[in-house]
């Protein structure tokens, strides 16, 4: 069986397609990025808008493919920005519409986790999901994810990012940020854990201030805030592994690009005897071929739905 998968949950617009294997046959993607700004909803919509066809045709021609080979088209129907999720609805349907194709509805936090969970032939890890929006610790029982834990407030990669942006480093702000984070020293910063929960927004602010103050540069801020932010994770983790007796974590999520937060999470596991897994960068962010493959995994259950901008990991 051929999969084709369409993200567009934001800044991302891309189409891949996979295998009932779980083979990746293609996978083609294109970004909307701003020197100067950050995510503006209607551009990123007009951006999907513009590149969808020809992101298609490439995924298609690359996985040697036409419409012909492909029994199934999955969307990611959410979490995500409104008018990006729209733009990709749209786009699958009329492909489906078109070509009379099956349209499988999929939940794009899933998509991340078992994408992971399938190229590093796991069997059941605790998941780490941190993106631009998402920052959640995950596990899954009786075919259900669970959130143990999660930000109260922003995401990791927004809060990286807007302060990129105060940095004057564009959009999206991250690898910069960890470049930058080399060549700085540790400077004290909140420390935001509770219970299983953190918390991103007053460590925000810290680094606002402290930059404007003008008396700390800008590598030892980028350098402190990651290792503040990521022994965080790496706490609330080791907890949850505890807990749960889990000996297995993936990293997922487009942080998870970030060396020196894989770096910690590989050292806590080593520590505990358990094994850290992470995906390959080009997995790792927003593509179409894991929600490909999570649309193979939930061909069958029906979903009547367009999107859903709110849709969490454990209402699926
Ligand atoms: P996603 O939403 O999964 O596509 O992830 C996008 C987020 O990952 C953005 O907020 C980026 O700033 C962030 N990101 C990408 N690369 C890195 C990196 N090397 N270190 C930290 N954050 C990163
Ligand atoms: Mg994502």
């Amino acid at each position: 069986m051929i999969i084709l998968g369409v993200e567009a949950t934001a800044h991302t617009f891309g189409v891949g397609i996979v295998t009932s294997e779980g083979k990746v046959l293609s996978n083609v993607k294109d970004s909307y990025s701003s020197p100067d700004k950050g995510m503006i909803p209607d551009e990123i919509a007009k951006h999907h808008k513009d590149v969808a066809e020809e992101i298609l045709s490439k995924a298609l021609k690359e996985a040697g493919l036409t419409w012909k080979n492909v029994d199934l088209i999955a969307y990611s129907a959410g979490p995500g920005l409104d008018p990006a999720l729209w733009e990709g609805y749209h786009k699958a349907k009329g492909w489906a519409e078109k070509q009379g194709k099956k349209l499988v509805p999929v939940n794009h936090c899933c998509a991340h986790l078992s994408i992971g969970k399938i190229w590093n032939k796991l069997e059941d890890p605790i998941y780490l999901y941190v993106s631009g929006v998402n920052t959640q610790l995950i596990f899954s029982e009786a075919g259900k994810y669970h959130v143990m834990g999660e930000t109260l407030d922003i995401g990791l990669g927004n809060m990286l990012d807007k302060f990129g942006r105060v940095l004057g480093l564009g959009f999206p702000a991250g690898a910069k940020m960890e470049e930058m984070a080399n060549f700085g020293n540790y400077v004290e910063l909140p420390y935001v854990v509770k219970g299983m929960d953190v918390s991103f927004s007053g460590i925000l602010t810290r680094v606002q201030q402290l930059y404007e103050r003008g008396q700390t540069s800008k590598e030892d801020l980028c350098f402190s805030i990651q290792e503040t932010c990521f022994a965080m994770l790496a706490e609330v983790i080791e907890r949850a592994m505890a807990h749960t007796g889990k000996k297995e974590l993936l990293l997922v999520g487009g942080v998870g690009a970030n060396k020196r937060l894989c770096e910690m999470l590989d050292i806590m596991c080593q520590e505990r005897g358990a094994k850290f897994f992470k995906v390959p960068l080009d997995l790792a962010g927003d593509q179409g071929a894991m929600i490909a493959w999570e649309g193979f995994l939930r061909k069958d259950e029906e979903k009547e739905m367009t999107v859903n901008p709110h849709w969490r990991v454990d209402e699926v």
